[in-house]
């Protein structure tokens, strides 16, 4: 049996439902830094079929070639992003979930460039590059 966990923005216009969360990471990329105007975010991978938007649909933004990321167009919460060189799955800020403290990374991602003043002394796998699901 699936447990459907539930996300949100700011002001509740955009809302989406996870049945299987399949990753969970922190990144340190500079587009996912300037999008949540955020030292780093942490997202959830989830496969397509796993999710869904249930409110209003968020604006989308091309960030970069092959890169959507989603915000809210009333409140401006950014919600995802997705890659096409990770087709099929979608990403779901943590921060936005109804439970956040469900969810716990598991990985770094885009190490590299991580602001140096942000302290990390967890024991999670510190990866370069991005994520492939
Ligand atoms: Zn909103």
């Amino acid at each position: 049996m699936t447990e459907t966990h539930r996300g949100r923005c700011l002001c509740k216009a955009v809302s989406f439902e996870i049945d299987i969360p399949e990753t969970c990471v922190n990144c340190h990329c500079e587009s996912c830094r300037r999008q949540c105007s955020s030292p780093m975010t942490t997202y959830i991978g989830v496969l397509d079929k796993n999710w869904r938007w249930t409110g209003e649909i968020p604006k989308t933004y091309r960030s970069s070639p092959g890169v959507e990321r989603t915000f809210c167009g009333q409140c401006g919460t950014p919600l995802s992003f997705r890659s096409e060189r990770m087709s099929g799955v979608m990403h779901l800020y943590v921060a936005a979930m109804e439970e956040p403290e469900r969810f716990r990374p598991q990985l770094h991602v885009a190490y590299e460039e991580k602001l140096s003043w942000l302290t990390i002394e967890d024991d999670l796998p510190k990866r370069n590059g991005p994520e492939y699901l």
